[in-house]
């Protein structure tokens, strides 16, 4: 049996370990390294920042991952060999017959000068568990939404965050004394699905958000957004999308290219022998989300469950994904984009509907059960 080593028990680590055990049981010989306790979904934080679900209940701790042939350690990665497949952790060292990196991307707070000094983020689960405190004490002024550099996780996400504080601040009742702008680096909300812009977009404008398309913030000086245009934005309240990177550990590997991991899109395969990167530290040719590392992940498990079995796996990863879209007032939509099979990416919209909050809910309730066993 091959040693399989996967660095990362994120929406990529946990669903290509779930379902290597699914299908080789005992035998699969799967070390899983995390340095994490737990695993946040993405959406969740949205869901602590507005005060929707408190930090424990969206935690799922690693202790509870207990699965047949799967060694979970939790251990900090430190260096990795890709030629050699050697991992040198905080613990040890291990050493794989398949490496797969699935690492996500991490944040460069220090890329945008004053973010956390005049700022908030809400893409950490501490960044998003600090606003659920500081949001209830603002009542009047300029909030603004703003994207520090793309590419970024989840990219309907900053427009979620919109829509929702816009829902938060008409329950406290004080909406009429606050102003929201959202500033993004894209021309349009979500670019692959003209459909979800102008649903978005007419959202916006239904609520009063004003929109800032085109531009990223740059940085930060008291009470003042500036974009890289040069546009000022003053601001009483500032949540941010900080700038993502891969991990340090990954782009001291030697293995990122412009930033991130280049992988053969359809079997995700690095330039190394027998080491594949997938999710958010590859460049797939896909947006940064979960829906995606986790659909790349299946190809991978096709592929080794194959090479166990002596065989050989024809899957190819398509591009295809689904993301639900918070649209405030209870309503959730679904763009279903694909971005391998046309000339350029496509995305259909589901309108927003409380038939797909009820959706959004058992994708969440479905991985909870796969993954960690929990009802
Ligand atoms: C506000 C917000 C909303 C989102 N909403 C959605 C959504 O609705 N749908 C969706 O599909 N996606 C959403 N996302 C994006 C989604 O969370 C990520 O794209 C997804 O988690 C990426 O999966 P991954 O497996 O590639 O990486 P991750 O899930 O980030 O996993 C990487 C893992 O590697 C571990 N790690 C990193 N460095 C080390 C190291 N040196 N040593 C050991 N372990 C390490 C981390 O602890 C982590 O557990 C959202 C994100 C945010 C921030």
């Amino acid at each position: 049996m091959p040693r399989i080593l996967i660095l990362g028990a994120g929406f990529g680590g946990l669903e290509l370990s779930t379902l290597l055990s699914e299908s080789l049981g005992d035998d699969a010989g799967v070390t899983l390294i995390d340095s994490g306790d737990a695993f946040v979904f993405g959406y969740s934080k949205l869901d602590v920042m507005f005060g929707r679900a408190a930090l424990d209940e969206v935690q799922l701790p690693y202790a509870d991952l207990a699965r047949p042939g799967v060694r979970l350690l939790r251990e900090t990665v430190t260096a990795i060999d890709p030629e050699g497949r050697r991992v040198t952790t905080d613990r040890g060292v291990h050493e794989a017959d398949v490496l797969v990196v699935a690492l996500g991307a991490d944040y460069d707070f220090d890329a945008t000068p004053g973010l956390l000094e005049h700022g908030n983020e809400f893409y950490s689960v501490a960044g998003a568990a600090r606003l659920r405190e500081l949001l209830p004490s603002f009542s009047s002024g300029r909030a603004v939404v703003g994207v520090c550099g793309a590419p970024f996780k989840c990219p309907p996400a900053p427009s979620e965050a919109a829509l929702l504080l816009h829902d938060a601040l008409s329950e406290r009742g004080v909406r009429g004394n606050c102003e929201i702008t959202l500033a993004m680096p894209f021309g349009t909300p979500v670019p692959p699905s003209p459909d979800t812009s102008a649903a978005l977009l007419d959202a916006f404008a239904e609520r009063g958000i004003e929109f800032v398309p085109g531009s990223k913030v740059s940085s930060l000086e008291p009470g003042v957004a500036v974009l890289e245009d040069g546009t000022e934005l003053p601001f009483d309240l500032f949540l941010g999308v900080p700038k993502h990177r891969a991990p340090d550990v990954v782009l001291e590997s030697g293995m990122a290219v412009d930033g991130y991991v280049p992988v053969d899109p359809g079997t995700l395969e690095t330039r190394f022998d027998g080491v594949y990167a997938v999710g958010d530290v590859a460049t797939v040719g896909v947006p940064k989300a979960g829906v995606f590392s986790e659909r790349q992940a299946r190809i991978v498990a096709a592929s080794l469950v194959a090479r166990v079995r002596g065989g050989s796996s024809s899957a190819r990863y398509d591009g295809r994904g689904s993301c639900y879209i918070e649209f405030g007032v209870g309503r959730v939509g679904r763009v279903d984009v694909d971005f391998f099979s046309g000339p350029k990416p496509t995305g259909t919209l589901q309108e927003p509907s409380a038939a797909l909050v009820a959706e959004k809910q058992h994708f969440g309730a479905s991985r909870r059960a796969r993954w960690f066993g929990l009802a």
